[in-house]
């Protein structure tokens, strides 16, 4: 019963009405009502549960204890009355912002902030509702309300939770959340609303949600038996491990720009991985049936969410890579949403082809998913390289289980969030964390069809060697030491932006990187006295500094790498022309941090020239002749790409069509849209990601031969 209905009960109709707060009229006695639960609130706020009377409430609303008794009945009604009234404010509230939200995890949301609103986290409301739990259990109306007040907590909750992770677990994590949200409130109160704000109360809820929906989801992706592989940030500080840790272990991700430790997570054994890819198995089935239109509206929205992200993914990625902010927030996430808006689009346009086998026949292929497919990403990219392998697999209809590199493990457990969140159903993208070992237990298991890797060469080899043993298809980005072709005839302020593009970006962790740059022997003076003038400009700092143009190598080990590189080069006699230093002042002491390096007179045959460094260092050697130039560029075991800075377009599209690399530029270098494959020849990979082809390596095709006639047996 509510409140509406003990009113129609009990009333005196009068047929007058006066103005409402929003000019809408109604009646007079609901207004009085109205009226009296207000004054009974303030009366709460300030005298408690014993001291507000009726003939106190009476005497603030400057009405006889008569006319009260005539509305609630006795003190207990009144009371009944005013609780009710605020615990419907709250539901009022929720129901309002449910109204606007079509995503579960933003249903979530609103639930917690209608609950911690500013209103409801104020000295008098707060007060007023503390002063009625201390009655909850005595008076059996209060009870009720309360009752119901948390029913409908629980309910909101558990529906919108049901749809990111199963019921078991949705109806665990609600009774948490409603208990979080009771206790925030209740200490905030008990501290005289001291110890948190509206604000500070919800952003602990949701970062308490966050967390609770990736270790449920990755439960749920793992069925009963499976080790939770991701976990919450924990504050307190570690050093980085030499050890790699065994399954079941945890190993921390830490802040390349100051050496902190930003979390931790446990590394996925043989149980977590097998049992992934029998909850990935049962997923697919159900996703594989579903139309491209369905899986375009669920990709688009995952896409939709990444933008409406950008930033606090930005932040994070710069945080576990040390790229620059002004970097992520313009490349790494806008890469990904642009990938799944281009495999949304092809998701609906999947098809196979008639064939015309003459009157009394006809066949046709069917474009079908290959499975479960697991992707295992690089540190370079972690989110772009999680989305470009994603969004393919999942568009076709495949179940993908993503390994992030353990460098970079954070983003690629936000992705999973956003496609659960775009309603992907669970299990169809799973993320398991660890290292080299966890990677071989996908690359190595029978029932996963296919492995899409980013990675060295050296990785690619023993990848591709272990998908053989059970015939799986390979994807391979490798690695690369890709040339830059700077021709006399080039405009070359252009050519030396894309020089720096094709070195810097990333701190030289790019792997299409051109870091050979071979420059016409009589424009190479001016071209390196305009390169080294734009380096020394360039800005080294904190990479969540937005003036931040160089931030820091993505660990120790890999920076005392690119130095040793450098001491090479030094050593087999190139010039140092600017940079060649780790960086070290301020605080920038306690990351690893190195200077963009370029190195003149270098020589084909030196280790700089030769070898990926993956790091801020450029090689520049010079040529005279068109046919000399290409036969060096390609004398590399390496085919990942390739450019050319020309103004004779005959001469670009010519040179282009002899360099053996998979991913060329003409007049620009290392941009990359999706609309365009990309890939390498050679020892830098197999297969192509971005662009139509990618459809051709996450499906496999089915012919069908259709009969009209009768069968015509010999026998
Ligand atoms: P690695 O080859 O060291 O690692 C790549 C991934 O493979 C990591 O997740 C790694 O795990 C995992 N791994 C390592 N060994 C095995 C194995 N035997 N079986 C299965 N998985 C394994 O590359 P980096 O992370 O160091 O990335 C840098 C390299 O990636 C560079 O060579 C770069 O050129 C290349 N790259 C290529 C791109 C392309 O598109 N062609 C793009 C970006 C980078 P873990 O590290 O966690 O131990």
């Amino acid at each position: 019963m509510n409140n509406q209905s003990t009113l129609q009960n009990k009333s005196t109709p009068q047929n007058k009405s006066q103005s409402g707060a929003h000019g809408v009229t109604e009646p007079l006695e609901e207004s009085r009502r109205r009226q009296l639960i207000e004054v009974t609130i303030d009366s709460l706020a300030e005298l408690g549960y014993v001291g507000t009377t009726l003939a106190q409430i009476a005497g603030r609303a400057g009405v006889s204890p008569g006319l009260v008794a005539h509305y609630f009945g006795d003190k207990d009604g009144l009371l009944d009355a005013a609780f009710r009234s605020l615990a419907r404010r709250v539901g009022d509230h929720v129901r309002a912002r449910l109204r606007q939200i079509s995503t579960p995890r933003a249903r979530i949301q609103a639930v917690i902030d209608a609950n911690l609103a500013p209103e409801e986290f104020s000295q008098k409301t707060g007060t007023v509702w503390l002063a009625f739990w201390g009655q909850v259990l005595q008076v059996p109306s209060l009870r009720r309300v309360q009752s119901a007040y948390q029913r409908r907590t629980l309910t909101n909750l558990r529906v919108a939770l049901g749809e990111l992770i199963p019921a078991e677990d949705a109806r665990t994590l609600a009774a948490m959340i409603a208990a979080m949200i009771d206790g925030v409130w209740l200490r905030a109160a008990l501290s005289g609303w001291r110890e948190a704000d509206s604000e500070s109360a919800r952003a602990m809820l949701t970062e308490f949600v966050d967390g609770r929906l990736k270790a449920a989801a990755a439960s749920a992706n793992a069925a009963s038996n499976t080790v939770s592989n991701n976990h919450a940030p924990s504050l307190d500080q570690d050093k980085v491990r030499h050890v790699t840790p065994a399954a079941g272990e945890r190993f921390a991700s830490i802040n390349p720009a100051n050496g902190e430790v930003l979390g931790y997570f446990k590394v996925a054994g043989p149980s977590d991985v097998n049992a992934a890819v029998r909850v990935a198995q049962r997923a697919q089935v159900g996703w594989a049936a579903t139309t491209g239109a369905e899986r375009a509206r669920i990709l688009r929205r995952a896409a939709e969410l990444l933008r409406a992200r950008n930033r606090e993914l930005a932040e994070l990625e710069s945080r576990d890579t040390g790229k620059p902010i002004q970097e992520t927030l313009v490349v790494d996430v806008i890469s990904g949403a642009e990938c799944f808006e281009y495999f949304a689009a092809l998701a609906q346009s999947l098809s196979g082809e008639h064939i015309d086998l003459g009157t009394q026949a006809f066949g046709y292929t069917r474009r079908e998913p290959l499975g479960v497919v697991a992707g295992i990403g690089a540190w370079n990219y972690p989110l772009q390289i999680a989305c470009w392998k994603a969004a393919p697999a999942l568009a076709c209809g495949n179940a993908m289980i993503f390994k992030p590199a353990e460098l970079t493990p954070f983003t690629a457990v936000k992705l999973q969030e956003i496609l659960l969140e775009a309603g992907l159903p669970p299990g169809v993208f799973q993320v398991v964390q660890g290292f080299a070992d966890t990677g071989r237990l996908l690359t190595r298991h029978p029932d996963i069809r296919k492995i899409s890797l980013t990675g060295e060469v050296g990785t690619g080899k023993a990848v591709m060697s272990d998908a053989a043993q059970t015939l799986k298809h390979v994807t391979l980005e490798l690695g690369g030491k890709s040339p830059l072709i700077v021709f006399e005839d080039a405009k070359l302020d252009n050519a030396v932006a894309g020089a720096l593009l094709a070195n810097f970006y990333s701190s030289g962790q790019v792997c299409s990187n051109a870091t050979r740059v071979f420059v016409h022997s009589s424009v190479k003076a001016a071209f390196i006295e305009r390169l080294v003038k734009r380096v020394g400009a360039m800005r080294i700092g904190d990479p969540m500094d937005p003036s931040t143009q160089v931030g820091a190598l993505v660990s120790e080990q890999h920076m005392h790498k690119v130095l040793g590189y450098i001491e090479r080069g030094r050593s087999d006699g190139a010039r140092l022309l600017i940079g060649g230093n780790r960086v070290t002042t301020g605080d920038l002491g306690r990351g690893y941090f190195v200077e963009p390096t370029i190195f003149d007179n270098c020589r084909d045959d030196m280790g700089i020239v030769r070898e990926e460094i993956f790091g801020p260092v450029m090689s520049v050697l010079d040529f005279d002749d068109e046919a000399e130039v290409i036969e060096r560029a390609n004398a590399t075991e390496f085919g990942l790409a390739a450019g050319v800075f020309t103004n004779d377009l005959t001469r670009g599209h010519r040179v282009i069509a002899k360099l053996q690399a998979g991913t060329c530029w003409i007049n620009h270098y290392n941009v990359t849209p999706i609309e365009l494959p990309f890939g390498g020849v050679k020892m830098s990979g197999l297969g192509r990601e971005n662009g139509r082809a990618a459809i051709e390596h996450y499906t496999q095709l089915k012919s069908v031969y259709v009969a009209m006639g009768n069968v015509d047996a010999p026998y």
